[in-house]
This record gives C-alpha cells, structure tokens and sequence, in this order.
C-alpha cells in the first residue's frame, strides 16, 4: 500500500488538498503502508519556495507524517525524457509538427461541421499511412498514440465503475515543443516510478485518469503489472453551495493554525468531510487509524460548515491538557506583542477560561487583561459602576490590601463586603468585573482576582 499527495506550490496548502492528504494518509496508514509527498512545481511561473515550505509546515501541523519525499517534478526531467524517448521508440508517442495556427483551423473546420474540436490524427502513424512532410525548422511536439477504440474502464474506489470511450480522448500532447513534459504524463511516470498502489484525488481529476489509465497501459505493456486503485472525492462546498473558496474565509491550512484552531480538531473536521464512522463526531488520531480503510467515502461533495468546526475546536481545546494549552496561548500573546512566561499562572489562566472560549484566540483575548491595562466602556462604567457600589468597592480594595492571597481568602473578603454594605453579589462583582476586566462577565469572582496580583488589584479598582 503507498499513497501519495502531489500538491502544485502554487499557493498554500488548500483545505481541499489537506482533506485529500489525510485521507491518503491515513488510508496507508491503516494498511500498514507509505505515505509519500511529491511536490508538483512544473508550472514554474506559478511554484514558489514560500509555498513548498508552507505546504510541508502545514502537513507537519496536522502530523501528516511522510514516509517518502518531497519529491520535486523538476528535479526529475531527465527522467521524464528518458520515458518520452523510449516511448517514440516503442512508437506509442509520436511527433507533431503541427502549429498553433494549424490547430486552430482544424477546430474551427470542426466546429463549422457540428464536430466536437479535436486532434484529428494528421501526424499519427499508421501502417500503410503516409505522413506529411516534416517543416522544416519546427519543433515538434510528442503527442501520446491513444488507443483507437473501446473504453477505459476503472472501479473507482469513491465513485463506483467509470467507463470512458477512448473516442472522448484524442493524442494527448505529452511533451511540448520546447520539450518540458506536460501534466498529465508527469504524473503517469511518477505514480510508475514511486509504486503509488492507491491515488486518492479531488474528482475535479476524474477526466485525466482514463488518458493517464492509457499512457500507463502504454509503459506496463504486457508486464502484467497492475494498476494503481484511483479514488476520486467530491470537492468541498462552501456554506451557500458554491466551490469552497476566499469568499468563505480561510482556505489555507496554516490560516486556521493562525487562528486558534488545534490540530487534533481540524483533523477530525476534516476527515468528516466526504468520509464517515457509524455516527461518531469526535474520535482520535488513533481511531480515525483504526477506521480509515477506504470505505464509506462520500459520493456527495461536503460542505464546510465553520460554526461545526469551532464546536469540534471547543471540544479538542476543553480537553487539552493546560500546560501545552499555556504554550499556544503565550504564542497567541506574543503575536499581539504581549511576551509572557509559559508558567503555572498562564496554565491556570488557561484551566480557568478555556470552557468558554472556540480557539485558542479567543482565549489569548481573555487573557491579555492579565497583562495588559484593560478600559471599561463609558457605557459598562455608568451601568454597573454606580454611586451605590462605589463605597463598597473601596471597602474591598481595603480588605484585599492586607488578606492572604488565595482564592479562599479573596471570597471572604468579598463576602463580608457584602454584609458590610448590604449589597447583593452581582451588584459588586459586577462592578469589580468592569473595573478588573473591562466587562461585566466573567468567570467566578474570587477565581478570577486571585490570578491577578495584589497590586494589579488596588491599582484596577482605585478606578472606582
Ligand atoms: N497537482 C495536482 C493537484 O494539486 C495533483 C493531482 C493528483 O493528485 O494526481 O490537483
């Protein structure tokens, strides 16, 4: 079993190939087998390094781990060459020494006659046939001599049995005039070369695989090796129906790390995307391993549906334990150039919010006010910082001056305030919250103050 990804670094890695990468992933890895990475930069124009890099972060991320690779397409030219020249050898390629200007009068011829635009088969050799004469000074392109008749037929691993009349697919160009090799005999080779046994893609590739079925056929010959097992998944939705794009939000992998969601929990909103378990949501690493056998992939596209993946985040982030938790969020901090120690109170900090917070953002948003001077709105202060709750804050400014600094004490103090002033708990902590954290809700009081210093303290509720 070995399955590859073969992103073009073209752009970042896409939710769509990190979908597909996982399912590849794991779909070897239930097997026993390998996962391979091929880097597809043949269109150099559009490959950049910043991208390579950011698809490999992004993998590393999500721990896809690789066996094998990253292999770059451009490194292996040479090897594409050598496949093309032992083709026109073998004469299952052959050259073209049509130009562009030619091409296009024998689509428009036939698009005139009502025909469907296709290469007509003017330099491809046939017994008995004569070609034309070769132009001088043209260079020829390497057209691939596609079967003639029947059909193409293969057991799609998502979509059932595909059957594709070689009458749809003319003499592919598999090598251009300057001699760069094209896409899809690229991949025909690569596949060959790294033994992929299992080639799982977005279907947006089901219209290559009968031409790279047949380029194949052509190199095996009679070996009697066998195919590779093509899978092709339906693309991923936006919310309204329309192919997930920047229209929806983020669509880049490293994106979503930037905002707070954790690995575990895209991994899992991910592998639910086009592939199910019985009913199960929430699984591990180790059970989508367990599951993953390449069954139960979806024939319908996925939609994305970002207020399920914050539930799923939730969910990955209340369970995390708090002192790596403490590390993403200090991460989260620097970013707004807040620099914190990763220590005790930054884990407690984290136990105490965590509940309430989607990504690890919003928990670095609650809290900064430890670290950073917080303002109440004008609003919040004349609603709940009343004339009536003044005095007592300063009472209990006063008692928290001199009390031990615990949790305990913190609560004590603040209980016999209210006996004191005859006030009513939210009266005061709300007007404590506003002054504190610069709103009116928090977790418990007492738990809340204690994580801040005694000085922060007087200082925060001199305010009053
Ligand atoms: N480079 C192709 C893509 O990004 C991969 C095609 C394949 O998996 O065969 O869509």
């Amino acid at each position: 079993m070995r399955t590859r990804i073969a992103p073009s670094p073209t752009g970042f890695l896409h939710l769509g190939t990190a979908r597909t990468a996982l399912f590849s992933w794991a779909f070897a890895r239930h097997f026993g087998g390998d996962f391979i990475l091929r880097i597809e930069d043949t269109d150099v124009a559009r490959s950049s390094q910043e991208a390579v890099d950011q698809i490999i972060a992004a993998l590393r991320w999500l721990q896809l781990d690789i066996d094998e690779g990253p292999f770059f397409q451009m490194q292996r030219i040479e090897r594409y060459r050598e496949v093309i020249d032992q083709m026109l050898a073998a004469g299952t390629a052959y050259h073209c020494y049509c130009s562009s200007e030619e091409l296009e009068a024998m689509r428009e011829a036939q698009r005139a006659r009502g025909e469907k635009p296709r290469y007509d088969g003017r330099w491809r050799p046939e017994p008995g046939k004569a070609l034309p004469s070769v132009p001088p000074g043209v260079p020829p392109v390497v057209r691939f001599r596609n079967p003639q008749g029947g059909v193409v037929t293969w057991d799609d691993l998502v979509k059932g049995p595909i059957s594709i009349s070689n009458q749809e697919l003319d003499d592919l160009v598999i090598a251009r005039a300057d001699g760069t090799p094209t896409y899809n005999f690229c991949v025909v080779v690569d596949d060959w070369d790294m033994q992929i046994s299992h080639v799982v893609r977005g279907d947006d590739h089901v219209n290559n695989t009968p031409r790279q079925i047949n380029i194949l056929r052509a190199l095996l010959g009679d070996s009697g090796a066998p195919l590779p097992v093509y899978g092709h998944v339906p693309m991923i939705l936006g919310p309204d129906g329309d192919k997930l794009s920047k229209r929806h939000g983020a669509v880049s992998v490293t994106q979503y790390e930037d905002e707070g969601y954790l690995p575990e929990a895209m991994l899992n909103y991910l592998a639910r995307l086009g592939w199910s378990h019985g009913d199960a949501e929430i699984f591990s690493r180790e059970q989508l391993l367990a599951w993953f056998d390449g069954t139960h992939l979806s024939k319908s596209p996925a939609q994305w549906d970002p207020a399920k993946l914050s539930w799923v985040n939730a969910h990955y982030l209340k369970a995390m334990a708090d002192v790596p938790l403490a590390a993403l969020v200090a991460q989260q901090l620097r970013r707004r150039g807040i620099d914190v120690p990763v220590d005790e109170r930054l884990s407690r900090l984290c136990a105490l919010f965590k509940d309430r917070c989607g990504t690890t953002v919003e928990l670095a948003d609650w809290i900064g006010m430890y670290f950073v001077e917080v303002s109440a709105s004008d609003d919040d202060m004349t609603a709940f910082v009343t004339d009536a709750v003044k005095p007592a804050v300063a009472t209990l400014r006063g008692k928290l001056g001199e009390v031990e600094w615990t949790r305990a004490a913190i609560a004590a103090a603040i209980k016999a305030t209210l006996g004191e002033h005859g006030l009513k708990m939210p009266q005061l902590a709300q007007a404590v919250r506003v002054l504190m954290c610069g709103r009116s809700q928090t977790p418990s009081l007492d738990a809340v103050l204690e994580l801040f210093t005694r000085e922060q303290v007087l200082a925060r509720l001199r305010g009053a």
